[in-house]
């Protein structure tokens, strides 16, 4: 096996488990820090078409947009700026809830997304097309919240985005951080064996994430740290092994705190979340 990023065929093997496949090991290259799932053969064709993402009992649209709407209006504050008047598409738009918003303010709004109920569901409402081949061209904006880690191939579809945008566009793409402060600092068993997922095939911290961005052959503007899961949530996997206590604890997540937390945690490289922005290059 070779590292998809440098080719080194150097790896560690990471703790924890993959909560959904607790026999697939999770493999850390030891040249680029690239982090992988060992095996990719469980995506098969129509995996995400057929909802196959949520498991055997797919969460109601509904109650899917309930669930996303704090991370969808998060994003949609962090773009706002500059979405008068432009043409955005969103890449893996899930149940379309950044575009449902979105589309408040832009020109024009697309969203690319497998999942076949998804486009039914918005089909009067929202263009939502199956693949980037239906999707045209000349974005002022692309966004790809969340799925390029889900993806087989994320420098050809990263490449491929960076096709379809202005030569003065700008594609922003999030992920999960291979480097969570849960993980490389506080050493935390319980999150070790509940974050890794299957269909999470590729994990990035800062570095692997603009390296990739330059092998998808596109310039990076900047990598932002983000930190989404707050300071309760963190006691509460400490302290309890488990989920929610952004939920549980939330009297402990004061503003202040909220704030002083997930700036230590930018400082230190170890957020939960990374947010690239990239821009097409002069020769592209
Ligand atoms: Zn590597």
């Amino acid at each position: 096996m070779q590292c998809y990023l440098c080719q080194s065929s150097q790896f560690f093997t990471r703790k924890g488990a993959v909560r959904d496949a607790p026999n697939m090991q999770i493999l850390e290259c030891e040249d680029c820090g690239l982090v992988m799932l060992h095996d990719q053969a469980h995506i098969h064709d129509g995996f995400y078409e057929n909802s196959g993402m949520h498991g055997s009992d797919p969460i109601p649209m509904e109650a899917w947009l309930s669930e996303t709407d704090w991370d969808d209006q998060r994003r949609f504050e962090m773009v706002k700026a500059i979405l008068p008047n432009k043409r955005l598409l969103d890449f893996g738009c899930g149940a379309g809830g950044f575009l449902r918003k979105a589309q408040r303010l832009a020109a024009e709004v697309v969203g690319v997304e497998l999942e076949i109920r998804v486009q039914d569901y918005w089909a009067d409402q929202l263009k939502i097309a199956p693949s980037l081949d239906a999707v045209g061209g000349g974005y002022d904006l692309i966004t790809a919240f969340h799925v390029v880690e889900h993806l087989q191939n994320p420098r050809d579809i990263i490449s491929d985005l960076g096709k379809l945008l202005k030569p003065e566009g700008r594609l922003i793409v999030e992920v999960p951080s291979a480097d969570d402060v849960l993980l490389t600092l506080y050493d935390c068993d319980a999150f070790q064996r509940f974050t890794y997922w299957s269909q999470h095939l590729f994990l990035f911290n800062a570095s692997t994430l603009s390296l990739l961005a330059k092998r998808a052959g596109l310039k990076v503007v900047a990598i932002q740290h983000y930190q989404r899961y707050s300071l309760a949530n963190h006691l509460h996997w400490l302290s309890q092994g488990k989920p929610g206590g952004h939920q549980r604890w939330n009297f402990l997540d004061t503003i202040e705190l909220s704030h002083a937390y997930a700036h230590v945690l930018a400082s230190l490289g170890k957020t939960d979340t990374l947010v690239a922005h990239l821009e097409p290059t002069s020769t592209v």
